[in-house]
């Protein structure tokens, strides 16, 4: 069996920057699963993985433009402290549900300057370039519910 659209794959991943910083890792926990042709993960690793079989293992590098984006400047927005209503101390690093005009959006405080707050909606990814090292461990056919769902769901089955 290979993986093509409508395939539940199993993988094995590590996920580093261009400095070498791994990001993400499945190591020390199960594969991730996910619905091949279904965009659940980002588009140049379903692309890499597409034709592989059980027991391939690659590397491969993705361009921002195929993984979390370009950044953008304009989700970065400088707001007044007021608009934080309730929260006693804003810090860097904070994330918050903002509402945008592109609907709900998670927004990173990215600076802190007396009554000015800066807020960043872009991806932390965005605009970096990644590199997976991949090893797949299973492919299967989805149950009808997860091909319904457009996602696979875990041992213990639904939970949602
Ligand atoms: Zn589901």
């Amino acid at each position: 069996m290979k993986i093509e659209n409508g395939k539940v794959a199993s993988i094995n991943y590590t996920l580093t920057a261009p400095d070498g910083q791994v990001l993400d890792t499945s190591e020390g926990k199960a594969p991730l699963d996910y619905l091949h042709g279904a965009g659940n993960i980002i588009p140049g690793l379903e692309k890499a993985l597409e034709g592989k079989s059980i027991g391939d293992s690659f590397e491969v590098d993705i361009p921002p433009e195929e993984a979390y984006g370009l950044r953008e400047e304009a989700r970065v927005d400088v707001v007044p402290k007021s608009q934080f209503e309730g929260i006693a101390e804003i810090q860097e690093g904070m994330q918050f549900q903002a509402q945008t005009n592109q609907g709900p959006q998670i927004v990173t405080v990215t600076k802190v300057e007396g009554d000015q707050i800066t807020v960043d909606g872009n991806h932390p990814l965005a605009g970096m370039p990644l590199h997976f090292k991949v090893e797949v461990t299973g492919i299967r056919e989805p149950s009808p519910e997860e091909r319904e769902h457009g996602h696979p769901h875990g041992p213990e089955g639904h939970d949602h």
